[in-house]
C-alpha cells in the first residue's frame, strides 16, 4: 500500500460509531483522507512514518465556539463585574479594532489551537476575512461567522446592510475552499432586531449554511426577553422559525422544561462552554439532561478574554468535573462522553460529522498524537480517562489537518511562531496605549 503519511504503533480512539480502540494500531492517509486503519501492513510504502510509540491517536478536537481574535485581549482585566469588563475595557477596544490586529490575534490563537490538539474551530467576531486568512496559513479547519448587531460594527459601520454584505462576500470568496467554512453570525436575539434574525435566516437557508447565535447565557438575558417580547430566548426564536438543525447556539445555560423541548425537537446544536460560565458567573448549562434528551452537545472555549485560553484538554477536564458536583453525582458526564464533545459531538455541530470528528476511512485526515511518555500520563489503564482528567494541551505532539502535517514533534510548521509572539506583544502594548 502506498501513503502520503503512515502512523505507527499508536492506541488509536477512532470515536466512530462502534467507539473501536485499536492497540498497536496503524493508520495510512493518502493525500486529505485517511484510507487505512488497522494493524500494520506487511508491505507499505509511505512520504513520511510518525512513530507514535504508544502514544494516543485520536481525532483532531473541534473548538466549536470561540472569538480567536480575543487572544491580544486575554487577561486584560480580570475579576470585576461582566458590565464592567464589557463598558471599561472590552467595548472602548472593540471601537478601535482593526484588520490587522484580528489578524495577528487570529494567528497567535491558531499556533495555539494546533499546539494544543485542536485542528477544526467555529468563529465569530469581526473582520473575519483576517480570520480565515490567518486559518488558511495555518491550515486549519473552521467554520466562520462576522457578528452582526443593531449596534455600529468596527468593521462593517452603522448600516447592518453593509454587514449582509459583507458576509455575502465572505460566502462567495470562500465556497470551494476546502478548510474555509462560512456561516451567518447573529450576535445575540437581545442585541439583534427581528428584522436582522429574518434576513439572517433568509441568507443561511438561500446557502444552506449554519448560523451561530448566542443563546440563553444569562439570567438578565431571559428577563429582558421576558421584559421585551413576554417569552423565553429559545421560544423567541421559534416564533421567528429559526430554531434548526443548523443553528449552532452557544451556552444554552438557563432552560426551562420547554426550551429543552424545543432545542430537541427541533435538532438545534448546542455548544457548552463551562470554563467562561464559571468565570464569568453566568450559570451551569443541563448538559447532562441535554445529553439525556439525545440533543447534540459539542465543547466550546469561548473567547480567551473570558476563559483565559483555547485549551480543550482543560475544557473537557472542567465540563466533566462541573457536571459532577453539580448535581452530586460522579458518573455524569462519563469520560467517553466527554471526549465525544470535543470530536464527533463538534463535528455533528459545526455539520461537518461526515467528513471529520472520528478516525474513519473515507474521513479527512484531521489526526493528533498524543506523547504518553510521560510522568503525569502513566500508567495508561483508560485513554478516555487520561485524555479528560490527566492530559494537557502540550501533551499533542503531532497534529495532521486534512491530510498535511502542521505541527511535528511538537515543531510548528506552518506558522512563525516568533514572529508571531513579537507582533502580538507589539499590538499588547498599542491596546495598552489606547486604554491609559
Ligand atoms: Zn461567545
Amino acid at each position: 500500500m502506498k501513503f502520503s503519511i503512515a502512523i505507527r504503533d499508536g492506541l488509536i480512539l477512532t470515536l466512530d460509531r462502534e467507539n473501536r480502540v485499536i492497540q498497536n494500531g496503524f493508520l495510512g492517509v493518502l493525500e486529505d483522507k485517511i484510507i487505512y486503519i488497522g494493524e500494520e501492513p506487511n508491505d507499505f510504502s509511505s512520504d513520511e512514518i510518525i512513530d507514535a510509540k504508544e502514544g494516543i491517536v485520536l481525532p483532531g478536537f473541534v473548538n466549536a465556539h470561540t472569538h480567536i481574535p480575543m487572544s491580544l485581549l486575554r487577561g486584560l482585566a480580570e475579576d470585576i463585574s461582566l458590565k464592567q469588563w464589557l463598558e471599561k475595557y472590552i467595548f472602548p477596544i472593540e471601537k478601535r479594532l482593526n484588520p490587522e490586529l484580528v489578524y495577528t490575534g487570529s494567528l497567535l490563537s491558531c499556533a495555539e489551537m494546533i499546539m494544543s490538539g485542536t485542528t477544526t474551530f467555529c468563529d465569530m467576531y469581526f473582520f473575519e476575512d483576517e480570520v480565515a486568512k490567518a486559518a488558511k496559513e495555518a491550515g486549519m479547519r473552521c467554520l466562520i461567522s462576522e457578528g452582526l448587531f443593531d449596534f455600529p460594527s468596527p468593521n462593517y459601520g452603522v448600516d447592518i446592510e453593509d454587514g449582509y454584505r459583507y458576509t455575502e462576500w465572505l460566502i462567495e470568496k470562500w465556497k470551494n475552499d476546502p478548510l474555509i467554512n462560512v456561516a451567518v453570525g447573529p450576535h445575540t436575539p437581545y442585541t439583534c432586531s427581528e428584522k436582522i434574525l429574518r434576513k439572517v435566516k433568509e441568507i443561511a437557508e438561500r446557502h444552506n449554511i449554519p448560523i451561530i447565535i448566542h443563546l440563553a447565557e444569562t439570567e438578565a438575558e431571559i428577563q429582558e426577553m421576558k421584559d421585551i417580547y413576554g417569552k423565553s430566548p429559545i421560544e423567541y426564536l421559534n416564533d421567528l422559525k429559526i430554531l434548526g438543525p443548523n443553528l449552532i447556539a452557544a451556552h444554552c445555560v438557563h432552560l426551562n422544561k420547554k426550551d429543552l423541548e424545543l432545542l430537541k425537537n427541533n435538532d438545534v446544536k448546542v455548544v457548552h462552554n463551562p470554563e467562561c460560565n464559571m468565570k464569568l458567573a453566568s450559570g451551569i448549562s443541563p448538559v447532562p439532561e441535554m445529553l439525556n434528551m439525545g440533543i447534540c452537545v459539542a465543547l466550546g472555549t469561548d473567547g480567551s478574554a473570558s476563559n483565559n485560553n483555547l485549551d480543550l484538554f482543560q475544557e473537557m477536564d472542567t465540563a466533566a468535573k462541573l457536571h459532577k458536583i453539580s448535581k452530586m453525582d460522579p458518573s455524569v458526564m462519563d469520560a467517553v462522553t466527554v471526549v465525544k464533545m470535543a470530536t464527533i459531538y463538534g463535528a455533528k455541530a459545526l455539520g461537518m460529522e461526515k467528513i471529520i470528528g472520528s478516525l474513519e476511512v473515507g474521513k479527512k485526515a484531521d489526526i493528533i498524537v498524543l506523547d504518553t511518555n510521560k510522568p503525569h500520563l502513566v500508567p495508561l489503564y483508560n485513554p478516555f480517562y487520561s485524555i479528560v482528567y490527566s492530559a494537557i494541551g502540550a501533551d499533542v505532539i503531532y497534529s495532521i489537518i486534512n491530510g498535511k502535517v502542521v505541527m511535528r514533534e511538537k515543531e510548528l510548521v506552518t506558522l512563525d511562531i516568533e514572529r508571531i509572539i513579537k507582533d502580538a506583544k507589539q499590538w499588547a502594548d498599542q491596546i495598552k496605549d489606547w486604554l491609559s
